[in-house]
């Protein structure tokens, strides 16, 4: 998920392509590379796995002047990141390279048709199969050979796309992954964000869903996949590199949270299908899976917290007993393991040392251990029998926003599907998830939509409180754990999350009119006995901050203010609940002036224990 540059004109397209795969290095990458048309006429071709400056040392020297090139910074999601699926892909003939950002769902009917019809495929990638149906189409006009073989391809992508018989065109598609056109004077760009372009033109033309782009370096020419012109228009930004590269927004966090809808889409791409939910990835656990008797998850942070949903959801839908361990605890008071125990670890970066030990001692027990993380090729996934990507694309700011949510829904495909293999969900079940599964792009859209506005007026009327006490009842309760977490961690303001019940055992003493109640109260079976929780702090003088079901409006007799999220599944409350306490989280630090992207103390990826 990471950068795409193209480059065509009078300029040796090497430096400006390397120039361009550098300001694109703060979207996190595992691999990278680059295609030059030479001007001799040849295709020439680098990858690295590794860091930029892996491609730039192999690149030393040996770069032919070329007019034309493309290059990429790649963010794994199909296969490892190693050399060979580096892109640029290529084809059987050499003489077509492409390289893509995002996931091509039906990428395995795809290679399997292009392997039957005798296509070598090299890589593991789903990229590659772009490559192959753009040789197949291609006869005579790169342009068409691409909207040809974009007929046949869904999913999501920014691509571009390079043959060597026409150096002079550069063409390149979008659907659902952002790709811009920058405008030189006799030159032209492509590129997967503004950074990238900004030091050589401030005219850009965002493209949209569906279109594709055919440039040389005088001319651009917009049309739709089925060949129909489309106009777009230039943009002239005024922004400094360090703001494009967060996308106009003030930091990473905001960006991250405005990526949710896209990386809520991308995460159950492949995955929730008209008629089923399905993850492939458990393929080689199926025989265990039938026989597991129990499950412990396994994470730390807001991980632990998605988990907690997780193991709610699994327990309720299997009917397997199944326990929530804090990564840093598990090994030390360790559960029963065995060859029934299905362990789960959930881990964002798949490198946290919490979380990868108590793995590690799972698995030499015996237990079958699926692991699901946002990191192609991270330790995690080489301690595990089955892996999940979260396919969230890469989460710069330190704090967790767009991969718990993707987390929570991972883990909620994940307790469907064993449920089912189990057969313990009904059809009727399948049906209604995956109807509200479909839905939740948008409805997180619109849950960003209703709360950004009046979080940031209510985060500055909360901001002095002298702390909070976050309240949540079943999957709610994670939520007012993770609304907690993000408050403190980015604000460095005191907040509580507690089970609702919990209240009147203690915390409740905490409670004053300086100590604000965040209560979640959305739809659920246990609303009603949320209330009287909430009915309970009212009492003592406590501000009532709820975030509630829109349309629901009696809430407001028992709330002072209420951000609304739209209704959804109970099971799937905590991905749209968790959007205003994040953006609450945000702005509270803003106004107290905090280091948002990398608050003091904290790393992105926990190595050590
Ligand atoms: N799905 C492609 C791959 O794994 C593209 C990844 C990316 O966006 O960098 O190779």
């Amino acid at each position: 998920m990471c950068g795409i540059v193209g480059y065509i004109g009078p300029r040796d397209a090497a430096p400006i392509l390397m120039d361009g795969l550098s300001r694109l290095e703060y979207r996190g990458y595992d691999s990278a590379g680059i295609a030059l048309v030479t001007n001799n006429g040849e295709m020439f071709v680098e990858k690295k796995a590794g860091k930029l400056s892996n491609l730039r040392t192999a690149l030393n020297e040996s770069t032919p002047l070329a007019a034309v090139g493309l290059a990429h910074t790649r963010w794994a999601t199909h296969g490892r990141p190693n050399d060979l699926n580096a892109h640029p892909q290529i084809d059987c003939t050499g003489e077509i390279t492409v390289i893509h950002n995002g996931i091509i769902e039906n990428f395995r009917e795809l290679r399997q048709g292009l392997a039957e019809r005798g296509h070598t495929l090299r890589s593991e990638t789903d990229t590659e199969a772009i490559a192959h149906l753009v040789e197949e189409t291609y006869e005579g006009d790169i342009g068409d050979a691409v909207r040809r073989a974009l007929e046949r391809v869904h999913g999501a992508y920014a691509i571009a796309v390079l043959h060597k018989r026409e150096p002079g065109r550069l063409v390149g598609a979008r659907m659902n992954v952002p790709l811009i056109v920058g405008l030189g004077n006799g030159e032209n760009f492509i590129a997967s964000d503004v950074a990238a372009v900004l030091c050589h033109t401030d005219r850009v033309q965002f493209l949209e869903e569906g279109d594709v782009v055919d440039i040389d370096a005088d001319t651009v020419h917009i049309t739709s996949v089925e060949g129909n012109d489309r106009m777009r228009p230039v943009h002239t930004i005024d922004w400094s590199v360090e703001a494009a590269e967060k996308g106009g927004y003030s930091h990473f966090m905001l960006k991250e949270m405005h990526e949710q809808p896209h990386a809520l889409r991308s995460s159950i791409t492949g995955r929730v299908l008209d008629d089923r939910i399905d993850l492939p990835e458990l393929a080689p656990l199926r025989d265990h899976l039938e026989k597991v008797e129990r499950v412990e998850f396994v994470a730390c942070g807001s991980a632990n917290y998605a988990s907690a949903v997780g193991s709610y959801l699994f327990q309720s839908w299997t009917g397997l007993p199944t326990r929530n361990n804090i990564g840093s605890e598990f090994r030390y008071s360790p559960p029963p393991l065995d060859e029934h125990t299905l362990v789960i670890a959930v881990s964002q970066s798949g490198e946290t040392a919490d979380t990868i030990a108590p793995t590690r001692l799972a698995r030499s027990i015996g237990s079958p251990v699926i692991a699901v993380t946002n990191a192609v090729g991270s330790a995690i996934t080489r301690e595990a029998d089955a892996v999940v990507f979260l396919q969230a694309g890469p989460e710069i700011a330190v704090v967790a926003t767009k991969t718990f949510v993707t987390q929570v829904t991972t883990l909620v495909l994940l307790a469907a599907a064993v449920a089912k293999l189990r057969g313990r969900l009904s059809a009727e079940r399948e049906r209604e998830l995956i109807t509200a599964l479909r839905r939740l792009p948008d409805d997180a859209a619109r849950a960003l939509e209703l709360t950004v506005g009046p979080s940031q007026e209510l985060a500055r009327r909360y901001v002095n409180s002298r702390g909070f006490m976050f309240v949540g009842r079943g999957v709610g309760f994670p939520v007012a754990l993770e609304g907690a977490l993000k408050l403190k961690e980015v604000s460095y303001v005191h907040a509580e999350g507690q089970a609702a019940g919990e209240l009147k055992h203690g915390p409740i003493s905490l409670l004053d009119a300086e100590v604000p109640l965040v209560a979640i109260m959305t739809r659920s079976s246990l609303k009603e006995k949320l209330i009287s929780n909430v009915m309970e702090g009212r009492a003592r003088d406590a501000r009532v901050l709820a975030v509630a079901t829109e349309g629901d409006e009696a809430v407001r007799d028992y709330a002072d203010d209420v951000l609304w999220v739209p209704d959804t599944l109970e099971e799937l409350s905590p991905v749209l609940a968790v959007i205003p306490l994040q953006l609450f989280a945000y702005h509270t630090a803003v106004a107290r002036g905090t280091d948002v992207d990398q608050p003091r103390n904290l790393a992105k990826s926990v190595t050590v224990e």
